[in-house]
């Protein structure tokens, strides 16, 4: 895609504004319309739903999910600087894009989506919070929640985490919250050429869509297991989770007290959380 939508090429824009990427914000922005287009498709149809992205920063994703068809688009960005950017593409797009000059961390996403019943999230996160964003959407009291999937993006090794499987180096307490409530997939990477400024590492994107109906636990106490679990990965489980019951906890979930946190599938921890509940 080449700037179809009559707006001027990405790296005038910064210029225009004088957005200089600031680290501080996690400004690594995408100035190829043709690798956000890609991105923005991965999430089609967009015509039907409210999308929400989190970061525009100088809108090259914000134009590429207008273009491939947005009609509602909600964005949400920290860095004022960015706003008369973005007035640029609403004007371009009458009606269809909302601005919202916010932190993301204190917005909620069913605040956003208004009276739309789901939201489809697309966005190339800031890499300080993007963790965080995730663990606040996989944490939501009601299930199904309000979106309908996330397409992300994150440095590949926090995409590791949250794809992996029982057994692996990268399988943590991220990839058990995202694993009992989604399924969630990487679907490609991107260099770090890609960016402005480029990033050390690689990105990926990845895509978590919510399971139905996952089996019956409590998030809080999934996230407690978990944490100890994992804060001391090493050691047998009786000794990591010796706070929370140690070896008769294990014994009560038919859990071998021997095993380390990273054999554990994730049902074998919600078995875990509900023995700790009842
Ligand atoms: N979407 C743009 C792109 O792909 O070129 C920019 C992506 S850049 C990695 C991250 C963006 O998130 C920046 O525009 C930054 O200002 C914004 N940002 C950082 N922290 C934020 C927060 N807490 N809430 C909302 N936006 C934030």
């Amino acid at each position: 895609m080449s700037e179809t939508d009559g707006l001027p090429p990405l790296r005038a824009v910064l210029e225009a504004h004088g957005l200089d990427p600031k680290r501080a914000l996690g400004q690594n922005f995408l100035l190829d319309l043709n690798l956000t287009g890609r991105i923005a498709r991965q999430a089609l149809p967009l015509s039907g739903s409210t999308v929400v992205e989190i970061g525009p920063g100088p809108g090259g994703l914000t134009r590429a999910l207008l273009s491939e068809g947005a009609q509602r688009l909600v964005v949400v960005e920290k860095d004022p600087r960015c706003l008369p950017a973005l007035e640029a593409i609403s004007a371009a797009y009458p009606g269809r894009l909302e601005i919202v000059s916010a932190d993301a961390l204190r917005t909620d996403l069913a605040e956003l989506a208004g009276e739309a019943a789901s939201v489809k999230v697309v966005a190339n996160l800031p890499y300080n919070v993007g963790t965080q964003l995730l663990l606040n959407w996989l944490a939501v009291p009601h299930w199904p929640p309000v979106w309908e999937s996330l397409t992300l993006m994150f440095q590949r090794e926090v995409a590791e985490r949250i794809v992996a499987a029982p057994g692996t180096d990268p399988y943590g307490r991220l990839s058990v919250l995202a694993g009992w409530r989604t399924r969630a997939r990487i679907l490609f990477d991107v260099s770090p050429q890609n960016f402005t400024p480029p990033p050390k590492v690689t990105s990926s994107i990845v895509q978590l869509t919510p399971i139905a109906e996952p089996l019956p636990g409590r998030l809080e106490t999934l996230e407690k297991v978990t944490a100890a679990a994992f804060g001391q990965r090493r050691k047998m489980l009786r000794q990591s989770l010796k706070p929370l019951g140690g070896e008769a906890l294990l014994v009560r979930a038919g859990i071998d007290p021997q095993r380390r946190a990273e054999t554990l599938s994730v049902s074998e921890f919600l078995t875990i959380a509900n023995s700790l509940d009842t």
